[in-house]
């Protein structure tokens, strides 16, 4: 029996082990200081040290040219979902959204409370089962305050596989769920944004990636904790930020840098979804997996069983077996298995075969 339960949470989520080892071994004595990091100014510069070389961090694993702020915001992606149409949705201008699932859903909501917006594509009728194709994605130049995407929808289990290239109108992306799972350029983006709980790191802090440039003047001022110039004028150390969290999200990017950088993020994903995807395809029926084949996401697996009770049943019995946080989100039901970056293979190899084994015992 593995020593840890196999953890399929969506989120928060599984870390890699050797970051929580390294941060227990920290706990009560950072540095040397005698202090845990949690009782350290965010002003000294023991503090400051962390909060820099995570920022040099991201700007290395996502190649960032120098026009790009990496900022760290508290609120959740939640917060985004407003801060974004504040800061962006300027009066005579209509925000485009890609309505891709229940997270753009949520976004939508919060962005037509701050401004005028529009749904260029949605995927609602066919409930959620695809991401827009490259086509599908369209903008209105002279109208558009900027497009919004949802790179990976964490409740649908779908997953753009390619982003399109956008003239004069800034692109802005959710990346909550799958950010630094692969290699992307960033150069085709305005902003991008995702809570750490997921493949970065715990819950508390917010990772905003936004090029200066595309931020339009303000004609009315913005309370300074929603204004993104606040946290760049002064290097996100407005306020207290979240220390701790930063600090975890530190670890973690220097657990993926030692592992090999995002494409061996991406390669192992690839390896991972692939065993429990065949384990649904190869299934005869008894698995289906909800997303359309072509939009399935390499970081939430949504499939379901015949039968509900045989869900239940499986969800139960896969805890027994110390694979933990397969249950659906509660607005979908059925079951989910998140893969991010830090689950190791051979946990999606002891669900895949889970699931064969349970499958012979109830077909
Ligand atoms: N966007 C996506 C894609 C998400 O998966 C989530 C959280 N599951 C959110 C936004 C909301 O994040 P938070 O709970 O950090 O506000």
């Amino acid at each position: 029996m593995h020593a840890r339960p196999y953890n399929f949470y969506a989120g928060p989520a599984v870390l890699p082990q050797e970051v929580l080892e390294q941060a227990q071994s920290e706990m009560n004595n950072y540095g040397a200081t005698g202090l845990s990091l949690m009782e350290i100014s965010h002003r000294s510069p023991i503090y400051d040290a962390i909060h820099n070389e995570t920022q040099l961090l991201f700007k290395e694993l996502l190649q960032l040219p120098d026009e790009y702020h990496v900022l760290f915001l508290p609120g959740g992606a939640s917060l985004q979902f407003s801060m974004i149409p504040m800061n962006f949705l300027t009066p005579g201008k209509v925000a485009n959204y890609i309505l891709s699932g229940l997270w753009a859903e949520k976004a939508i909501e919060e962005a037509c409370k701050v401004g005028d917006v529009y749904v260029s594509f949605s995927g609602k009728a066919n409930n959620f089962t695809k991401m827009p194709s490259l086509q599908d994605i369209q903008v209105h130049t002279q109208m558009d305050a900027y497009l919004h995407i949802t790179s990976n929808e964490t409740v649908n289990g779908t997953q753009l596989h390619h982003f399109p290239v956008i003239q004069d109108v800034p692109l802005i992306a959710d990346m909550s769920s799958d950010i630094l799972s692969r290699p992307f350029d960033i150069s085709k983006f305005a902003v991008i944004y995702a809570g750490a709980q997921k493949n970065l790191g715990p819950a508390g802090v917010t990772i905003v990636i936004l090029r200066e440039e595309a931020l339009p003047q303000h004609t009315t001022s913005l309370p300074a904790m929603l204004d993104y110039r606040t946290y760049i004028k002064h290097n996100s150390l407005y306020n207290t930020p979240p220390v701790y969290p930063i600090y975890m999200v530190n670890l973690v990017l220097k657990w993926i840098k030692h592992s090999g950088g995002l494409n061996i993020m991406e390669k192992r994903n690839e390896e991972k979804a692939r065993l429990i995807y065949d384990a649904i395809d190869q299934s005869g029926g008894f698995y289906k997996g909800l997303a359309h084949p072509a939009s399935r996401s390499l970081m939430n697996i949504t499939f379901k069983i015949w039968n509900d009770e045989l869900e239940k049943r499986f969800i139960q019995e896969a805890s027994t077996q110390q694979l933990v946080g397969l249950e659906g989100h509660r607005s979908v039901g059925h079951i989910r298995a998140s893969v991010y970056n830090a689950l190791p293979y051979k946990a999606c190899q002891a669900l895949a075969e889970f699931m064969k084994e349970f499958q012979k015992r109830y077909s």
